[in-house]
C-alpha cells in the first residue's frame, strides 16, 4: 500500500505503449508537470531523454483514476479488528448507535480515516469528496483531523471536505454555529441530513442549509434517505432553492432512495426539475432494493455518479473502497449489460463525478492531471465486469510503488492508541 505523504510528481515523464479506450494501436504519453502533454503512436524506437523518467505501459489499457465522490472518512473501522454490525431499526437508531460505537472504539479517527484513504488510493481512488460529522460530541475534532489528512496527503488525493450535520442541525445549540466553523477552517462543501425526518421542520432546514451555502459561496450535498412523497417534496423543494439562489450545478442530493418510489409521470416532472436545477443525485448502489432509477433519470438529462459511501463502519459491514468493484455494482444493480453501458458505469466512477463535484479532470487525455491507472485487460468493459486487483497507479504522472492488498496489511496493531476525543 502507498504510504501517504512521501511521493511527489515527476516533472517529465513518458507513458509508453498503452492502449486508450475507443483508440485502435498502442500509444506513447507524453507528461509534463503532472498533466498529459502530447499522445502519440507507440514507437518502439523512441529514446527518451535522461531526464525524463519512463514508465512502461507494456501494452496495458491506460484509464482514468477514480473520484469517489462520497466517503465517510471519519467513520471506518477498516484498518482495526472486526466489529459485528448491529442491527436498527431507523436513521435515528443507528445514529445513536454509531455514536456509541465511535466513542468506545480503540483505535484512533486518524488512524482510521488514513488506513481508507490509503485502501483507496491502491485501487486508484486520486479523488474523495468526504462527509464528516459535526454532531455535538465530535464538535469540529473530526473535521480538523481530515483537514489535517487532507494536507498530509495533497500529492497522492485531492480530497473535499463536506462539513456534515450526521445527527441533525438541530439536535443541539452548537450544531449550525460549528457548520460555519468548520467552513472557516476549510471545509468546501456544506452537508445536510433528512429535512423532515431528522431535522423536523422541512423549511427552517432546508433554509438553513441553502442560507450558509448562500452565505459562504460553497456547494451543497444533502443525504437524503427519506422515503416516497417525503423525500420526492425535499427534492422539488431543493431544486426550488437551488434555482432561487443561482446555485444550479453545485447541489447533490445523496442517495434519494425516494426517487425508486415515485410513479413514473411524477417522476418525469421530478427529473425535469432536476435536470433544470442541474441537480446531482449520488448513489451507492445500494443492495436493499432502493436503486434509483437510473435510466430513466438519464433520459431527462439528470447527473448521476456513483460512490463507496459507508466503508465497514457502523452503517454498513460492507465495502471496500475499490470504485472499480462500485462500477460493476451499478451496472449489476441498473441491469447494465451491452459494453456502452458497461463504460457507462465506469464513467459514474471517474469523469462524471470529476465533473459534477469540480475536481480536475484526469486520465489519458491531453490536457488532463495525469492520474491514470493501468490495467492488464483486454477492455475497459471487461475490466468493469471482471474487477481486475492487479492495478499499477500513476498519480501526477509519477508511477506509484506496488500497492493493492490493502486492508489486509494494515496491521490493527501498527498505530492502535488511544482515540485522542
Ligand atoms: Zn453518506
Amino acid at each position: 500500500m502507498t504510504p501517504i505523504g512521501r511521493y511527489i510528481s515527476s516533472p517529465m515523464t513518458l507513458l509508453q505503449n498503452v492502449r486508450l479506450v475507443g483508440c485502435a494501436g498502442h500509444f506513447d504519453l507524453s507528461i509534463a508537470n503532472g498533466v498529459v502533454r502530447n499522445i502519440s503512436a507507440h514507437s518502439p524506437s523512441i529514446t527518451a531523454e535522461a531526464t525524463v523518467s519512463v514508465i512502461q505501459g507494456d501494452g496495458h489499457l491506460a484509464i482514468p483514476a477514480f473520484v469517489d465522490g462520497h466517503m465517510h472518512l471519519d467513520k471506518t473501522f477498516l484498518g482495526t479488528d472486526w466489529i459485528s454490525h448491529v442491527g436498527a431499526d431507523d436513521v435515528k437508531t443507528r445514529i445513536a448507535e454509531e455514536k456509541r460505537l465511535r466513542r468506545n472504539h480503540a483505535a484512533s479517527m486518524a488512524h482510521r480515516a488514513r488506513t481508507l484513504a490509503e485502501t483507496a488510493l491502491a485501487f486508484g481512488t486520486t479523488a474523495i469528496r468526504t462527509h464528516v460529522d459535526i454532531d455535538d460530541e465530535t464538535r469540529l475534532k473530526g473535521i480538523e483531523q481530515i483537514l489535517e489528512l487532507r494536507e498530509e496527503c495533497s500529492e497522492l488525493l485531492d480530497v473535499q471536505v463536506v462539513a456534515f450535520p450526521q445527527s441533525g442541525l438541530f439536535s443541539c445549540a452548537t450544531i449550525v454555529e460549528d457548520m460555519k466553523a468548520a467552513v472557516e477552517i476549510g471545509a468546501d462543501v456544506i452537508g445536510g441530513l433528512d429535512p423532515s425526518l431528522i431535522d423536523g421542520d422541512f423549511d427552517k432546514s432546508l433554509a438553513v442549509t441553502f442560507g450558509l451555502a448562500d452565505r459562504f459561496g460553497k456547494p451543497i450535498d444533502i443525504h437524503l434517505h427519506e422515503p416516497g412523497e417525503i423525500g420526492a417534496s425535499a427534492v422539488a423543494k431543493i431544486c426550488e432553492r437551488t434555482v432561487a439562489l443561482g446555485l444550479q450545478g453545485k447541489v447533490v442530493v445523496s442517495h434519494a432512495y425516494c426517487l425508486a418510489d415515485v410513479p413514473h409521470d411524477a417522476l418525469s416532472q421530478l427529473a425535469e426539475m432536476m435536470q433544470f436545477a442541474g441537480v446531482a443525485i449520488m448513489t451507492g448502489a445500494p443492495g436493499a432494493g432502493k436503486l434509483i432509477p437510473v435510466s430513466a433519470l438519464i433520459d431527462h438529462g439528470v447527473r448521476i455518479f456513483v460512490a463507496s459511501d459507508n466503508v465497514r463502519d457502523a452503517w454498513a459491514p460492507f465495502g471496500n473502497g475499490d470504485m472499480l468493484d462500485r462500477a460493476r455494482l451499478l451496472a449489476y444493480r441498473a441491469d447494465f449489460r451491452d459494453d456502452a453501458k458497461l463504460e457507462f458505469a465506469f464513467d459514474c466512477a471517474t469523469d462524471l463525478p470529476a465533473d459534477i463535484l469540480g475536481f480536475t479532470s484526469r486520465g489519458p487525455r491531453i490536457g488532463r492531471q495525469a492520474d491514470i491507472i493501468l490495467l492488464d485487460t483486454p477492455m475497459l468493459a471487461q475490466a468493469v465486469c471482471d474487477v481486475p486487483t492487479q492495478r499499477r497507479i500513476i498519480r501526477k504522472g509519477r508511477l506509484l510503488p506496488p500497492g493493492g492488498g490493502g486492508i489486509a496489511q494494515r496491521s490493527a496493531d501498527t498505530a492502535r492508541h488511544l482515540d485522542p476525543r
